[in-house]
């Protein structure tokens, strides 16, 4: 159920009615709007009798939610929910594309540090790299762990870039809160039920990447599990499904980006490296998912993509991720879009790999 405020309610009454509902058994997720307020009512088994709530003071109308995910839905914010990075230029979901560049895996220091400066200086935001990874056989590189946060942090401090990197449990998760700036949730985690309840508990911004066979509605509901938790600030990623197609790793589903923005609120990136698993197919859907209205994207970028200990063979070069950046800086102005230019600071630094250290 949706109790929607009147443009002009107070805040005090806005907490008047989500004490109401506390005491009712249920939890209130009051949602600020550009226009006003909703709060959602979530813990029911069956319908809120309403009656109480409709008579309170600044209640415009109560409104029952008939689709299964509420707090992801359009119907209780209309605008898109824009992520906001304290300190920081950076934002999700706004008018400015959010570009995610590294490796698949932190491997070390030097690997991750000759990624971070190349993708910082092409104008990437974010730095994307696992230091838990969910690898398939037992016996495949698993990721640093604690260590690889802590390469982490230190390329956030030299270069200015927020982290965005995996948790696979709930134990690696509470690293992965005091570390990064975002937590992400992968596809293979998408419906880890008790991973997506303690991600909501956690204080960062939480992605969740679409599982391989989920459809539109599973991805929505995955996204449902953390907003219902408390935590507000979730992003959506998309990055290929299973299907019969075998000239690609997975089917890179573009259509989904549209039809999310459709019925919710939320922000969606897409990750064309997992979405297709082949390194010369990165760009051509980097540029499809701009074109198509993706609130950014995900890459994968390694020094030397031959040596990598994980997804080698879908990693770009950093010239590659460069050339991908020129190519989707053209596309962005199309469609409405920008691209954060990149700081000086950073732009100044040479090819030869220089410290970035006293930028910070
Ligand atoms: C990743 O981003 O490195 C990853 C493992 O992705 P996914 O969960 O989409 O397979
Ligand atoms: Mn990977």
């Amino acid at each position: 159920m949706l109790v929607v405020m009147q443009a002009h309610a107070s805040e005090e009454q806005i907490r008047a009615v989500c004490q109401k509902i506390e005491s009712l058994g249920y939890r209130a997720h009051p949602i600020p709007g550009a226009e006003r307020t909703a709060i959602g009512v979530t813990g029911n088994q069956g319908e809120v009798e309403a009656g109480t709530l409709e008579e309170m003071a600044g209640v415009q109308e109560v409104i029952r939610v008939t689709k299964p995910y509420k707090l992801v839905s359009r119907d209780i914010k209309e605008e898109n929910t824009v992520i906001r990075f304290p300190g920081t230029t950076a934002t999700i979901g706004g008018t400015a594309l959010a570009i995610m560049a590294g490796p698949c895996a932190i491997e070390n220091r030097e690997q991750a540090g000759a990624v971070a400066e190349r993708v910082a200086r092409a104008g990437a935001q974010f730095f994307r790299g696992g230091a838990y990874k969910p690898r398939t056989s037992p016996y495949s590189f698993q990721g640093l762990g604690e260590e690889g946060l802590r390469i982490l942090a230190e390329i956030r401090e030299q270069f200015g870039l927020r982290i965005v990197t995996e948790a696979i449990d709930n134990e690696s998760l509470e690293l992965v809160e005091e570390y990064a700036d975002i937590i992400q949730i992968g596809a293979r985690n998408m419906q880890n039920f008790s991973l997506l309840r303690r991600a909501g508990r956690a204080r960062k911004p939480v992605m969740v990447k679409r599982g391989m066979s989920a459809t539109l509605e599973e991805l929505l509901m995955a996204a449902e599990y953390v907003m219902s938790e408390g935590n507000y600030n979730v992003i959506l990623c998309e990055r290929g499904v299973r299907t019969f197609a075998d000239h690609t790793r997975n089917t890179l589903d573009l259509s989904i980006v549209p039809a999310v923005q459709r019925l919710s609120h939320l922000p969606i990136v897409v990750d064309p490296s997992h979405g297709t698993g082949k390194r010369n197919k990165v760009t051509p859907l980097s540029r499809a998912a701009v074109a198509v209205g993706a609130d950014g994207l995900m890459v994968e970028v390694h020094p030397d993509p031959d040596k990598a200990l994980s997804d080698g063979v879908q990693s770009l070069y950093p010239d590659q991720f460069e050339e991908l950046m020129a190519q989707v800086r053209q596309i962005a102005p199309v469609v409405g879009r920008t691209i954060p230019s990149v700081d000086p600071a950073i732009g100044r630094l040479s090819k030869a790999g220089t410290s970035a250290r006293s930028l910070s």
